[in-house]
């Protein structure tokens, strides 16, 4: 089976001069997980807005299992919305506060027809609620009476009610406290294992991504820097933007903090336009080609991308550097 999500060329211009989201392409594969990852105001957020076709694109297409969807009316999108779900930060923004929590959770069921009216759907509702480790005795509820992880909880198994292929899931633990983050992570693993679906999880944070991802894209000022297997990734990065990434990742043991290496420059900003490499104004290795020539993803070995033009052969494997055009 081909990829749950392609996505090329991917663009998104605002008010004609913010280039969001500036020429992507990623792909998320059947059951795995794909962390798309990179500080805020990099464009992961637009990206996940637009494979759900809650925007639209200036450029490229959006092809979801196989059928490419860029065009695609909300009326032809309703099949599609089934096997294609979001969970976002903010519970809140799935789950509709004058709505009680059970007929929040059959939303989706209700709205294509999976799900009767009445003591049926309290009852699915209940049955629902009870996977997540609610009580059913609460489906009469408001969003408000949850804690901030069991909001999540909702929001989770309202997108899983439709037992769908994908995922899409905008930094969905980064409001909860640290001590429920890991119960929410593990009840993604394990709804995602039982029904089978894949995620996009979009996320910045490196330790929580260390942990869910089967492989990692890092996006910077709206381009994929890097994208490779987690094991990859996080033995040997290529990018110099990953290995700031990488380097400001506190260490488990206190007493072997990592060196912390801080990017100089300002933050990245949409709003300027760069020629060359997006990261050149604050790449420690960057030279003069870096401000005129952009660098092209190009495989190194092992389903490993770079896009550098120092990027070189992956140590680790036999994979061959492919043609590139400089
Ligand atoms: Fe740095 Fe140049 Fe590589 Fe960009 S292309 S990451 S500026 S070395
Ligand atoms: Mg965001």
């Amino acid at each position: 089976k081909g990829p749950v999500l392609q996505i090329k060329n991917l663009r998104k211009v605002f008010g004609g001069k913010i280039h969001a989201v500036d020429g992507v392409d990623l792909e998320v594969r059947q059951r795995e997980t794909l962390a798309l990852v990179g500080e805020s105001g990099c464009g992961k957020s637009t990206v996940a807005r637009l494979a759900l076709r809650l925007t639209a694109p200036t450029e490229g297409t959006i092809a979801f299992e196989g059928t490419d969807i860029t065009g695609f009316s909300q009326w032809k999108l309703k099949p599609i919305r089934r096997k294609l779900q979001f969970v976002f930060q903010d519970p809140y923004s799935s789950l509709d506060p004058r709505v009680t929590a059970g007929a929040s959770v059959t939303e989706p069921l209700f709205v294509h027809g999976l799900v009767g009216l009445g003591a049926k759907r309290r009852q699915k509702a209940g049955e629902l609620m009870e996977k997540v480790g609610l009580s059913s005795k609460h489906v009469d509820q408001w969003p408000r009476q949850f804690s901030g992880g069991q909001r999540q909880r909702l929001g989770i198994i309202r997108a899983f009610s439709m037992e769908p292929r994908l995922i899409i899931a905008d930094e969905p633990v980064s409001a909860l406290d640290v001590s429920v983050r890991s119960q929410v992570i593990n009840l993604l693993q394990d709804l995602q294992e039982t029904v089978g679906t894949a995620y996009l999880f979009i996320s910045h944070d490196m330790a929580t991504v260390k942990h869910i991802a089967d492989r990692i894209a890092v996006m910077y000022l709206g381009r994929i820097m890097e994208s490779a297997p987690k094991e990859v990734f996080f033995k040997v990065p290529h990018h110099p933007y990953s290995q700031a990434l990488l380097s400001a990742v506190p260490s488990s043991h206190p007493l072997r903090k990592r060196k912390r290496f801080v990017l100089p420059g300002d933050p990245p900003s949409p709003a300027k336009t760069l020629s060359g490499c997006r990261f050149h104004p604050r790449c420690p290795m960057a030279v003069e080609r870096c401000r005129s020539d952009v660098p092209q993803l190009r495989d190194v070995g092992d389903d490993h991308q770079v896009a550098c033009h120092f990027a070189a052969p992956n140590p680790l494997g036999a994979g061959e550097r492919s043609a590139d055009s400089k």
